[in-house]
């Protein structure tokens, strides 16, 4: 029985760590955006892709340790009515101005965050600044990817109202992780110029609130097609053992959605690639040979090295209270 509670008690947590894209999906999205990317541009980013790969998590990181956090990776659509969602300006003044910003706050601020981030990145490329912009491109393409998933868009964001608990972890980081290395295909072209960033990724949330109801009627219906034991399965991970969806489960759950799960992962690689490029082109296209060779100062890593900490140590007292 121990064991059992244990078990559950890894499983609960795994799909808690693996919110948005999973750890996994978040670094491989950053990661292959880097190949999108001119030669002025990939002379910087390519020696620094382990950084970009790596920190590619740090917004979720830092939901342990700042409260502010949280609600820069979603937006419950739902709670604005139904698609397209005319009641909602698009522009955060006049939203702010309907619906006054701590309600705006309660339901998520995705898309708005991410032009915050922009401008960011803009100014740091505008400054020439090594670390902002490694910092800042590896976060913007969190929140970027985050805009893509379809359940980052709905207030049933788990499958907690529909009986489906467990579902925002299986679409996003059970799926890419048994099945990216071997089918997904990453060869995606190049960067484009983004005009209208702001309309851009209003478009990205349009698309994932769109999907939202087949992510999740598409589970339910596969479901009822099968048996609990064939549903789950237990499977060694670092060591322990953990329940997770089986192999067969998750393949007839990608075949369902018609690979909707590696054709967001790659429209996150391109949007991120195309958000790093249009930055750095606002910013008036500055050299950045001399970057180049630039390393993280040695605060600079402490001070990475404690948001590792902190989170480790949240992460550990959210164990301890579940
Ligand atoms: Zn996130």
């Amino acid at each position: 029985m121990k064991t059992r509670i244990s078990i559950f008690i890894l499983f609960f947590l795994l799909c808690k760590h693996c919110y948005s894209w999973g750890f996994y999906g978040h670094g491989k999205i950053n990661y292959y955006a880097v190949f999108l990317l001119p030669p002025e541009m990939m002379l910087l980013y390519k020696p620094n892709i382990s950084f970009l790969e790596e920190h590619a998590t740090d917004p979720d990181k830092r939901r342990y340790a700042v409260p502010e956090e949280g609600p820069r990776h979603f937006i419950d659509m739902d709670r604005y009515g139904k698609y397209p969602f005319d009641g909602l300006p698009r522009k955060w003044k006049d939203a702010v101005e309907k619906f006054s910003e701590d309600s705006l706050k309660a339901h998520g601020i995705v898309p708005w965050h991410i032009q915050v981030m922009m401008n960011r990145l803009t100014f740091a490329f505008a400054k020439k600044d090594f670390t902002a912009i490694m910092k800042n491109s590896a976060e913007i393409g969190h929140y970027i990817g985050d805009a893509h998933v379809p359940l980052h868009t709905s207030s049933n964001h788990n499958g907690q109202l529909t009986n489906q608990r467990g579902i925002h972890g299986f679409w996003e980081s059970r799926v890419p992780e048994l099945l990216a290395e071997k089918q997904f295909d990453f060869l995606i072209g190049k960067a484009d110029y983004i005009s209208n960033p702001s309309d851009f990724i209003w478009n990205r949330i349009m698309e994932s609130a769109k999907a939202s109801d087949s992510v999740l009627l598409f589970e339910k219906e596969l479901n009822n097609q099968f048996r609990e034991d064939r549903k789950y399965a237990f499977e060694e991970r670092n060591g322990k053992i953990i329940k997770q969806y089986s192999s067969a489960y998750t393949i007839a759950y990608n075949n369902k959605l018609d690979d909707m799960v590696e054709r967001r992962m790659r429209q996150s690689i391109y949007a991120v690639a195309s958000f790093w490029y249009t930055a750095w082109i606002n910013a008036g296209q500055p050299d950045l040979k001399e970057l180049a060779h630039q390393r993280f100062s040695e605060d600079e890593l402490n001070s990475i090295d404690s948001l590792n900490k902190q989170w480790k140590m949240g992460s550990r007292m959210l164990g301890r209270e579940e």
